[in-house]
């Protein structure tokens, strides 16, 4: 029997993929539709539950294939809002976070795609910590099947949004999203999911071939070079000109608007000047500017308010921008992303 760690991550297996390991095992096809049932849509934990599985077939998967597991490690729930944050540990021991998100449309799931970050954003809590590795697409499948089942909610959209840079693990990520939308699976509409990236341009152009149909969420947070440089240091890779010349593409070959979000940080980004070049950069681009008051962390001195993000708010749409602030959610709970598995490495 092989060792857990040399047996076939099941859940990363897209459909086509199990059918061809089924085949390849000498089962019929249709055991690999049983199985992706059983995994996908009723979500046993084991392949001892199959039931509709011989029992020596049961056997031969137990021997090729694992099925992985997260394990809940803390669940914090907001007291002001319906907001749960998890604190998840990963089988080889490392540690991730998942935010579980009440709206007016339903609940909203902010996953993590991997284990820490090398972006290095100034502001950011996730890049302290350090980068470890890429998450498995059944790792970041497995943080929306185990959110729901802990917390008895269904998740109807997905937010990319949680640690870790998606289009630096941009083949991980594709198979999750493959996975997510299968219809012989959990069968969600790409058109809920959003995507959020610090601007790995290459991976824009190459997503946008694709037309899944996600939206796409921008973390621009600067409007010229020099300023976005000094917080984002991927903008001395692919500058935020490049990075804006990506999104006008992205929007023509996939009709879907982008959405840009911007970190108002108290007297670094957030004058009218600021405001203008901001307006100048998008001019003619259908879009939409996500504010968000910066989540104040422990390493940094960068703060704001919600009067600052309404002054902004205010000179953008007198610029004819639409812009909207984001809601503050779970602020009781540290939802802020990275902040958890932080403290977690520090102990
Ligand atoms: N790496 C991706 C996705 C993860 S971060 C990206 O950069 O887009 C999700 C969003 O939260 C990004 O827009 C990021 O810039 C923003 N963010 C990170 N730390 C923040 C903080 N302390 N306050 C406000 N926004 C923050």
């Amino acid at each position: 029997m092989l060792e857990v760690n040399q047996k076939i991550d099941i859940l990363s297996l897209e459909f086509h993929e199990l059918e061809e390991e089924i085949a390849r095992i000498g089962e019929k096809k249709f055991r690999a539709k049983q199985i992706f049932e059983w995994l996908h849509i009723k979500r046993v934990t084991d392949f001892d539950s199959m039931s509709n599985l011989s029992s020596s077939l049961r056997t031969k998967l137990n021997e090729m294939f694992c099925i992985k597991s997260l394990f809940v490690v803390k669940n914090l729930e907001s007291n002001i809002d319906n907001t749960v944050k998890y604190l998840y540990k990963l089988p080889d021991g490392n540690h991730i976070e998942t935010v579980l998100m009440e709206y007016n449309h339903g609940n909203s799931i902010c996953v993590s795609t991997q284990v820490g970050c090398k972006m290095g954003c100034k502001f950011c809590a996730s890049t302290i910590a350090g980068f470890k590795r890429n998450l498995e697409p059944s790792e970041i499948l497995l943080q929306i099947y185990e959110s729901e089942r802990n917390s008895g909610r269904k998740v109807s959209s997905v937010v990319l949004m949680g640690i870790g840079e998606p289009l630096d693990n941009y083949d991980n990520v594709l198979k999750f999203l493959n996975l997510l939308s299968s219809k012989e699976g959990t069968n969600m509409s790409l058109r809920h999911v959003s995507l959020s990236t610090c601007g790995i341009v290459p991976k824009i152009y190459e997503l946008a071939k694709l037309k899944l149909g996600l939206t796409l969420s921008i973390s621009l947070h600067a409007s010229n070079n020099l300023k976005r440089s000094e917080i984002m240091p991927i903008n001395n890779k692919y500058d935020v000109y490049e990075l804006i010349e990506a999104s006008k593409h992205y929007f023509n070959e996939t009709g879907r608007r982008i959405s840009f979000e911007y970190s108002l940080i108290d007297g670094v980004n957030d004058t009218k000047e600021y405001a203008k070049e901001l307006a100048q950069l998008l001019k003619g681009m259908p879009s939409h500017i996500n504010l968000i008051p910066v989540n104040q962390i422990k390493e940094s001195n960068y703060k704001s308010s919600k009067k600052a993000a309404m002054i902004f708010q205010g000179y953008l749409t007198e610029l004819g921008l639409n812009a909207t602030i984001r809601r503050t959610l779970g602020s009781d709970i540290d939802a802020a992303c990275g902040q958890l598995r932080r403290e977690q490495e520090k102990n």
